[in-house]
C-alpha cells in the first residue's frame, strides 16, 4: 500500500509537504520519511511510527526546493527506521521511494549483487545507475519517485500501483498516490498509466514509454477526489463517514438521475448474460454476496460472489453469458485487478463498480459504475459499503423498470438511516469491551449483514468475532457457546423471524448473552422497518457505530487500526 509524494518548484517549508503525507496516511502508517534538497544541500529524516512523529522532528524552518515523502506499509522487512523510505542508492546521489511489491527482489539482489541495508524489496534499486536497465526486468507492482542528491530532477514510474502528477498556477508540481493530495493545489492532474516513465525539472515533464519514446498524457479533473476537511478539523474520520452515509445516498440518487448514469444498464443489457458473478475483497465481497442475492431474487439471474484472491485458483469455464461485476472502493485492489485480467484475458465482459471513477479498475473494465460515496478515508468502510449496496440495488430497479421506485427507496431509507437508540448500542459496546470473543447470526440478508458487522468489529476493535447463518450453530459452532459468551442475533426479515427466536433460544439456553437487531423484536437494538431489500442498507449502520465505540472504549484508533491499511494495492 504506502502512500508516496514528490515535490518541485519554489521552495516550501517541509512542514506543508508532510501535512500532504498525512493525507495518505490511511495507506499505511508503519514509519514516513522525507528526503529533502534545498540550496544548503540535501537531507534525509525517517522515523518509524505514525507521521506524528517524523513532523515532531522536522527541523525548524526546513525549506525545500524538491524533495521525496513516504508513509509505509510494510511488506518486507520490519517497520524500523532503516527500513523505512526514502532508501539511499549506494553512492548516495539518490533517494528513492516505492509503494508496491518488487516480486523477483531477491533474485535481483543476487545477480547485481547489492548490498543492502534494510530488507526491503525497494533496495533492488539501490544501484539506481542501473535504473533503466534493472526496469525491463523488475516483475510485480511499484509506483517510484527518485531524486537526485545534488539537483533538483525528479524521475518517476509506475506499473499497477497509483500515481499522479499535478501542477499549480506557478508551475509548481506535486507528484501524489492519491489525487487527495491535490486539495487547494491543482483540479487537474495527469494519471500515470502502467510502464511510463517521466521525468521532471524546473523546466518540464517529459513523458516516456518503456523503449524511451516521448509520449503525451492527458490531464484528468480530479476535483471530486478531494476532501473538504483534514484530520484536525474532525474527531475521527470513520465517525464522520458513518454520519455521512443518508448525505452519501441522496447524493448518489441525485448523481444517477442527473447524469443518467444506469442508461446502459438496462434490460438489453442484462439479456445478454445467463449468470453473474462477483469479484471483490472485503467489505467489498460483502456488497457483491448482497449484489448476487439482489440480481438473483430481483432479475431472476443466477449469481455468486467470489473472494478475489481465490478467484484466480478456480478452474472457472469463462463464457460471453457470464458478466463478471468486480466491486472495489479505490479501484486499485491488487486482488481484483489480477482477477479482472484473468476474465479480460478469457474474453469474457467486466463491469466495474467502484468509489473512483478514473481508477485502474474502472478504466479496465469494460463498463464502469460510479457509486458516488466521495472519499472515504477511514480503513473500515462505512459509506462506500452502503453505496455500493444501493448502486447495485437501483441497478437492479433500472433492469426491472422500476428506477423511480428505486430511488424512492434508497431517499427513504437514507432517512431512516441513523434511526436507532445510541443508547442502546452505547451499552452494548461497554459489555463487548472486555470481550475475546462475540458470535454474530444470521439467515439470507441478514447473514452477510452478520459477515460485514463482523469484519468491523475485528477490524478497529480487534475483537474475535464469528459470524455464521443461523442455521449452522447447531451443526458444530453451539459447542463454542458457554456461560457468559455474547451472541448478537440479526432478525430483520419478518418471516425468517420464529427461526431466528429459536436459534436464540438455543444459544441462550446454553449460557449465552443474546442481542437482537431487529424491526421486531422490543428488546434488543431496534431497526427502522423497511423492504427486505434495503434491509442490509439499514442494518450496518448501528453496527459501525458498535464498532467504533468498541474501538474508542479501548483506546484504540479506529480510523487507523493496527496492521491494516486502506487501499491494497499488493497481493
Ligand atoms: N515493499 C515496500 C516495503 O515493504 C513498499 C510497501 C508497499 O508499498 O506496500 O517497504
Amino acid at each position: 500500500m504506502c502512500g508516496i509524494v514528490g515535490y518541485l518548484g519554489q521552495s516550501v517549508c517541509a512542514n506543508w509537504l508532510v501535512s500532504i503525507l498525512k493525507k495518505l496516511e490511511y495507506r499505511g502508517y508503519d514509519s514516513s520519511g522525507v528526503a529533502g534538497l534545498n540550496k544548503e544541500g540535501f537531507k534525509l529524516i525517517k522515523k518509524p511510527g505514525q507521521i506524528l512523529k517524523l513532523e515532531k522532528s522536522l527541523p525548524k524552518d526546513w525549506e525545500i526546493e524538491s524533495g521525496i515523502l513516504h508513509t509505509r506499509w510494510a511488506t518486507h522487512g520490519a517497520p524500523s527506521e532503516e527500513n523505512a523510505h526514502p532508501h539511499l542508492s549506494r553512492d548516495k546521489s539518490w533517494a528513492v521511494v516505492h509503494n508496491g511489491i518488487i516480486e523477483n527482489a531477491d533474485f535481483l539482489k543476487e545477480k547485481y549483487k547489492l548490498k543492502t541495508i534494510g530488507q526491503t524489496d525497494t533496495e533492488v534499486f539501490e544501484n539506481i545507475d542501473e535504473f533503466v536497465k534493472i526496469f525491463d526486468e523488475v516483475k510485480g507492482s511499484y509506483a517510484i519517485i527518485c531524486q537526485k542528491t545534488d539537483r533538483k530532477n525528479l524521475f518517476i514510474a509506475k506499473n499497477q500501483s497509483p500515481l499522479y502528477v499535478a501542477e499549480d498556477k506557478s508551475h509548481n508540481i506535486l507528484i501524489a498516490s492519491d489525487p487527495i493530495c491535490f486539495t487547494g493545489f491543482s483540479k487537474s492532474a495527469f494519471m500515470l498509466k502502467n510502464g511510463i516513465f517521466a521525468e521532471i525539472s524546473d523546466q518540464s515533464i517529459c513523458f516516456y514509454d518503456r523503449k524511451g519514446l516521448k509520449k503525451d498524457i492527458e490531464k484528468i479533473n480530479v476535483e471530486n477526489c478531494q476532501i473538504v476537511c483534514n484530520e484536525s478539523e474532525v474527531e475521527s474520520f470513520m465517525l464522520k463517514e458513518i454520519f455521512e452515509q443518508p448525505l452519501a445516498l441522496k447524493r448518489q440518487v441525485e448523481t444517477y438521475k442527473k447524469n443518467n448514469v444506469l442508461r446502459r444498464l438496462d434490460k438489453n443489457f442484462i439479456k445478454k448474460f445467463d449468470r453473474a458473478m462477483f469479484v471483490a475483497c472485503g467489505s467489498a465481497f460483502h456488497a457483491g454476496l448482497i449484489g448476487a442475492k439482489y440480481f438473483e431474487t430481483l432479475l431472476n439471474l443466477p449469481s455468486e460472489a467470489v473472494v478475489a484472491s481465490e478467484f484466480v485458483y478456480n478452474k472457472r469455464v469463462f463464457d460471453k453469458k457470464t458478466l463478471f461485476v468486480l466491486i472495489s472502493q479505490s479501484g486499485e485492489t491488487a486482488d481484483t485487478l489480477k482477477a479482472l485480467q484473468t476474465i479480460k484475458k478469457a474474453g469474457a465482459y467486466s463491469l466495474a463498480i467502484t468509489n473512483v471513477a478514473h481508477s485502474s479498475l474502472a478504466q479496465s473494465a469494460d463498463l464502469s459504475l460510479d457509486i458516488c460515496a466521495g472519499p472515504e478515508i477511514a480503513v473500515a468502510s462505512t459509506k462506500a459499503y452502503v453505496c455500493m449496496l444501493s448502486a447495485m440495488y437501483l441497478l437492479a430497479k433500472n433492469v426491472c423498470g422500476e428506477i423511480d421506485q428505486g430511488f424512492k427507496d434508497i431517499l427513504d431509507a437514507s432517512n431512516k438511516l441513523l434511526d436507532f437508540d445510541f443508547n442502546k448500542v452505547e451499552a452494548l459496546a461497554t459489555c463487548l469491551k472486555q470481550e475475546k470473543m462475540v458470535v454474530m447470526i444470521g439467515k439470507n440478508f441478514d447473514y452477510v449483514t452478520a459477515l460485514e458487522a463482523a469484519l468491523k468489529l475485528q477490524e478497529i476493535a480487534y475483537i474475535y468475532t464469528m459470524a455464521l447463518p443461523a442455521g449452522e450453530l447447531k451443526h458444530g459452532y453451539l459447542a463454542l457457546v458457554e456461560e457468559g459468551i455474547n451472541i448478537i442475533s440479526f432478525a430483520g426479515e419478518k418471516n425468517l423471524l420464529p427461526k431466528m427466536i429459536n436459534a436464540g433460544l438455543e444459544a441462550q439456553s446454553r449460557g449465552g448473552v443474546l442481542t437482537m437487531v431487529s424491526p421486531w423484536s422490543g428488546d434488543g437494538i431496534m431497526l427502522p422497518i423497511t423492504n427486505q431489500f434495503l434491509l442490509p442498507i439499514v442494518s450496518i449502520v448501528p453496527m459501525q457505530y458498535l464498532a467504533y465505540r468498541v474501538s474508542t472504549l479501548k483506546n484504540l484508533s479506529p480510523d487507523k487500526p493496527r496492521n491494516l491499511a486502506k487501499s491494497v494495492t499488493v497481493e
